[in-house]
């Protein structure tokens, strides 16, 4: 018996939804498969399902064969035709081997050696601060079987001995998604592991390979191989991901087969610096973070997954060293610098005297500092000042919390586009919108729409290749090209407003047509929803000023506009002619530059005038040293990473008893 049909699960049979749909199809007793373009898998099975690639809007056929068989039909094909069903939540969409392909770290080269013999590195700065420790090589060996073939007696002994081993990390990653410790992040990852383990592609394929002789690690890496080889070659981003999935389920049940489970971070000492080529996502989300005090890794930049949990857990972090790590796994002690990006090899005594000295003065400022959480800084002349965070998905709103933020000033939705194997649902985004929007209200939540340009490609937009990626098709003006993706944002953003304050900011604005035209977009948004009954409020529209263009026509502009932000990373890079990714023109790139500051002056001069909000988020926000000029042009809102913020309300607090 069988019926077809066209899927309407969001984004397609994926991890989760397939292995809902699993799971629906178990609890009937019927032989269950799912048919697409004449290929019949088990719907049984999470990953010949995932494998089959099924794609919303694709046409399928569910085949039943049993007792019950009509309900089972009649139960998965709704489950097919239900949009919802495909809903991940955010921490879903983190794959474990989502990071991997986040962001590119830059091969950075060795520097010479530092002053006093020490032996230097450069990488990704991907968490700020310092720390210096007794190193903590984490390098799990290769794992090899034993390469010879089990005698006929001998192969029931192994199978057994395969199962009880799969139970085993099977009941590991049950006790670990049982803790309520495990963040929302950190559960989606083991979840996506869980299922691979559970599933009997892998444990099937492996059993096969025992039964014809074969050791069970032996086994075990060959079966992992051969799955992820099948998702390496599927053609979708997210489902290639998923093959280092496989291999980190495959390792687990070899590291139990061989007795070497101690391989993990739990027995890390307190203070010391782990050092890894790349740490995996179950590795991760089982480490004591709190004993680590530094992190060093060959893979990951800034906004991968390793650094953003860095960042939050404010534990600094030096990634993307490439094969300079090496050098580091027979150290003793490594010190690290995580604002400049440094990585010193056993220090000596100056070297060590010297971070010792910054790791207690940073200790002593944090402590210093915190007394600024609840300050609400305003200046003599009552004017309130808002400190604001600068992030990039959900995981860091406790860091911001914790800081103090009063509010985000810059939510970059970027992070929410690269993460998915397909443009982010406009569902996905109001949740995520919303749930910005109530952790802060009634302080403002300032989320700026996509601001993507072909330097950082993302599965579901073609980008052409470009001479200056940087002058190029990015940002509002892509945006504003496809109408499809960007009203997908602002409806979300139409919707997420209603659960507290959205503002909402365009990038790389270089004409006003630009605003008229998002506005015009904002509008029809808006008429739909209404149409549709869904619930929705309007947000004030605001501009990034971070293009000279938007300098010299700030007047014009500010009429137009709720509020400007001051991006002043771009900024600097427009106005000074010097790529802000480029090191040998960093002198250049330099905020305090006379033509930088009088551009951020008449900006302030325009917005003033014409009394609308005239905030900035860019890293000079943070900068104490600038926070006095800014405010005096008139800046009332300064948006900065969590680590900064305290310190900025200092300085502002000190500004205004200085009068
Ligand atoms: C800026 O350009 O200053 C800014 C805040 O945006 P981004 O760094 O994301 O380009
Ligand atoms: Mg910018």
């Amino acid at each position: 018996m069988e019926r077809s049909t066209i899927v309407r699960v969001h984004e397609g049979l994926h991890a989760r939804p397939a292995t809902r749909f699993v799971k629906l199809a178990k609890g009937f007793e019927s032989d269950v498969e799912l048919i697409k373009d004449g290929k019949a898998v088990s719907a049984k099975s999470s990953v010949k399902l995932m494998l089959l690639a099924v794609k919303e809007n694709q046409e399928v056929t569910v085949r039943a064969n049993g007792a019950d068989a009509i309900e089972a039909l009649e139960a998965l094909i709704g489950y097919l035709e239900n949009p919802r069903a495909g809903l991940d939540d955010e921490a879903e969409a983190q794959s474990p081997a989502n990071d991997a392909g986040q962001e590119a770290a830059p091969a950075p080269g060795s520097v010479p050696a530092a002053p006093g013999g020490a032996n230097r590195l450069r990488g990704v700065a991907a968490s700020e601060g310092f720390a210096i420790g007794p190193a903590f090589a984490h390098f799990p060996p290769d794992i090899a079987g034993q390469g010879r073939m089990l005698r006929a007696e001998e192969i029931k002994g192994e199978i057994d001995r395969f199962r009880t081993a799969v139970g085993a990390v099977q009941a590991r990653m049950d006790h670990a998604l049982a803790q309520d410790s495990l963040s929302a992040g950190d559960r989606g990852i083991v979840a996506a592991l869980r299922d691979i383990a559970a599933d009997d592609s892998l444990t099937g394929e492996a059993e096969g390979l025992i039964k014809g002789g074969n050791d069970a690690v032996s086994a075990v890496i060959t079966a992992a191989s051969t799955i992820a080889a099948e998702f390496s070659a599927v053609d979708d981003h997210y489902l290639n991901a998923r093959a280092d999935d496989v291999h980190a389920v495959g390792r687990q049940i070899c590291l139990v087969l061989l007795g070497q489970d101690d391989v993990s971070l739990e027995n890390i000492p307190e203070g010391a610096i782990l050092i890894a080529d790349d740490i995996g996502a179950w590795d991760l989300a089982r480490a004591p973070l709190k004993r680590i005090g530094g992190v060093v890794c060959g893979h990951g930049g800034a906004t991968s997954h390793i650094a953003i949990i860095a960042r939050s857990h404010g534990i600094p972090a030096v990634l993307g060293l490439g094969d300079q790590v090496n050098a580091l796994r027979t150290a003793r002690d490594v010190a690290l610098d995580g604002n400049a990006g440094h990585v010193i090899i056993d220090p000596d005594e100056a070297t060590r005297a010297d971070f010792a000295g910054r790791v207690e003065a940073a200790a002593k400022e944090r402590a210093g500092l915190t007394v600024f959480k609840t300050v609400t800084p305003k200046l003599a002349d009552g004017r309130i000042i808002e400190v604001a965070a600068n992030i990039g998905s959900l995981e860091e709103i406790e860091a911001a919390q914790e800081a103090g933020a009063m509010g985000i000033g810059l939510f970059r939705t970027e992070l929410l586009f690269m993460r998915h194997m397909h443009l982010p649902s406009e569902d996905m985004q109001a949740e995520t919108y919303a749930a910005l929007a109530k952790a802060f209200a009634p302080y403002p939540v300032i989320v700026r729409t996509l601001d993507i340009g072909g330097d950082k490609p993302i599965a579901g937009i073609e980008f052409p290749d470009e001479e200056n990626p940087f002058l190029g098709w990015r940002g509002i003006r892509m945006c504003l090209d496809r109408p499809d993706i960007f009203k997908r944002q602002l409806r979300a953003l139409l919707r997420a407003a209603v659960h507290g304050n959205i503002k909402v900011m365009l990038p790389m604005v270089s004409d006003l047509s630009e605003v008229r035209q998002t506005r015009v977009l904002v509008d029809e948004c808006t008429a739909e929803l209404k149409a549709e009954g869904v619930p929705h409020a309007s947000f004030d529209l605001g501009v990034m000023i971070e293009t000279p263009a938007a300098v010299l026509i700030a007047p014009a502009l500010a009429k137009e506009v709720a509020f400007f932000s001051i991006g002043t990373n771009d900024l600097t890079q427009y106005i000074m002619a010097a790529d802000r990714l480029n090191p040998t023109v960093a002198k250049l790139n330099d905020v305090t530059n006379p033509a930088v500051m009088s551009a951020i002056e008449m900006t302030a001069k325009a917005g003033v005038a014409a009394g609308i909000m005239v905030g900035m988020c860019g890293e000079a926000a943070g900068r104490p040293d600038l926070i006095a000029t800014f405010v005096k042009m008139g800046l009332t809102e300064l948006s900065m990473s969590p680590a900064s913020i305290q310190r900025a309300k200092k300085a502002i607090m000190a500004m205004a008893a200085e009068g």
